[in-house]
């Protein structure tokens, strides 16, 4: 049986590009490896945009996360500066007439409001099954299963083949023929749960200090806490209890928003920057994390995945039948896609490098930046508009 589209990976991205085909009548078919309830990753607290909350509107998932238990955290302010220099930017909704400029989410409560809507939608979604290899041929995708990976209750017919195969596996793994480049930062990610002593009342950070980035995101009663750190400076930091954890903290990040008084969930994830330069070929396409993997620096990792998924259901929606995954298909999707992923990329790296330096004569620039942005209002726009939406 030929599918119009096999989608290999259920995680945030392509669950929202299943179920934005299945709306469309596409014939979808998706794979994942974790088992149904349970997410793919550990939990993390996600910072979506106002671009993001439009496209889980358009597929009905933003009513399911709004009414669940660990739902929406709206941002109202981001306070961005740099420890040890002048310089400061506030961004607030109410400057833009908007009630929020995002909303934080746990990565858990978004993979179970994405999972029942595909329930609801009636798509089909093999859970347990995993994807060994994704390979083009000019006529149609082909998956291959791993050894035994379908569950014994649920055999399926393999190898299974479409028209074409979008993979969202979040690693680019199953699909050797998209060429990922990859660049180590030689820094992890050191991501808790921390409770401030006063509410937060919608206030996120992001604060550039000589050892990286440190971000807080309000996330329910507590923050997302993602502390840029070395390999060895993050594992001393996990194996510190909670008092000294906390005191670090406060040493390291100031002041600004308030004390902590607990912290939990300490895990850490190495830094890396990878993407496809050609995320389209031969009926396959990467999206989401396999087809770029950011810093978390500025939160646009998912965002940017997700602008992937609703740009490729679009395409698939405008091409015939015939067309999908024809290479004329795959490069109007590639083209469609460049300037936001190449500007996400971009964006997110040079806040690394610009901002991670504690080089004294970037310090004294970065401030001027800072100061400038928030000045200048059309700067200030511009620079939010491509924080909210991406850029087009
Ligand atoms: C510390 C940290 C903080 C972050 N914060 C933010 C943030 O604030 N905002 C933001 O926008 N982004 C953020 N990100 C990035 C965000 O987590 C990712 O962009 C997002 O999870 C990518 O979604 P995805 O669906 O592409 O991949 P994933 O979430 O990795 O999902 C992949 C899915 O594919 C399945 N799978 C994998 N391999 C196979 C296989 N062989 N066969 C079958 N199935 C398979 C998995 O089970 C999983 O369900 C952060 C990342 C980190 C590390």
């Amino acid at each position: 049986m030929l599918h119009d589209v096999v989608v290999v990976g259920a995680g945030p991205v392509g669950s929202t590009l299943a179920l934005a085909l299945a709306a469309g009548g596409v014939d979808v078919t998706v794979l994942d490896g974790r088992a149904a309830g349970e997410a793919g990753r550990s939990d993390r607290s996600l910072a979506l945009s106002l671009g993001a909350r439009l496209i889980l509107e358009r597929i009905g998932v933003w009513n399911l996360l709004s009414v669940a238990p660990q739902g929406l955290t709206p941002i109202v302010r981001i306070d961005i500066s740099q420890a040890g220099g002048f310089g400061q930017m506030v961004l607030a909704a109410e400057e833009h007439g908007i009630p929020a400029l995002g909303y934080v989410v746990s990565y858990r409560a978004l993979q179970a409001a994405l999972d029942a809507a595909l329930l609801r939608e009636g798509v089909s979604v093999q859970h347990g099954v995993e994807v060994a290899a994704v390979r083009g041929t000019s006529a149609h995708a082909v998956v291959e299963l791993k050894e035994g990976a379908a569950p014994v209750e649920a055999p399926i017919v393999a190898p299974i083949s479409a028209r074409l195969a979008a993979v969202a596996d979040g690693t680019g793994e199953t699909i050797a023929s998209i060429a990922r480049r990859r660049l180590d930062y030689g820094q992890v990610a050191l991501v808790a749960k921390v409770w401030p002593s006063t509410p937060h009342r919608g206030l996120a950070f992001e604060r550039f200090t000589s050892h990286g980035p440190v971000a807080l995101l309000p996330d329910q009663d507590r923050y997302g806490l993602v502390w840029t750190a070395t390999p060895d400076r993050a594992r001393e930091l996990l194996a510190l209890d909670e008092s000294a954890f906390l005191a670090g903290l406060a040493r390291h990040f100031g002041t600004r928003a308030g004390t902590f008084t607990r912290v939990a969930d300490r895990r850490m994830f190495p830094l890396v920057l990878e993407f496809a330069a050609e995320p389209a070929r031969a009926r396959c396409v990467a999206l989401g994390n396999a087809a770029q993997t950011l810093h978390p620096v500025a939160g646009q990792g998912f965002n940017v995945g997700l602008r992937d998924a609703w740009e490729l259901a679009h395409v698939v929606l405008d091409s015939p039948r015939d067309e999908i995954g024809a290479p004329a298909m795959l490069r109007r999707y590639s083209r469609s896609r460049r300037a936001d992923r190449v500007s996400g990329i971009a964006f997110t790296h040079a806040l690394v490098r610009l901002f991670g330096s504690d080089l004294p004569f970037v310090r004294w620039p970065r401030g001027l930046a800072l100061t400038l942005l928030d000045a200048v209002p059309p700067a200030k726009r511009a620079f939010t508009h491509a924080m909210l939406f991406g850029v087009r």
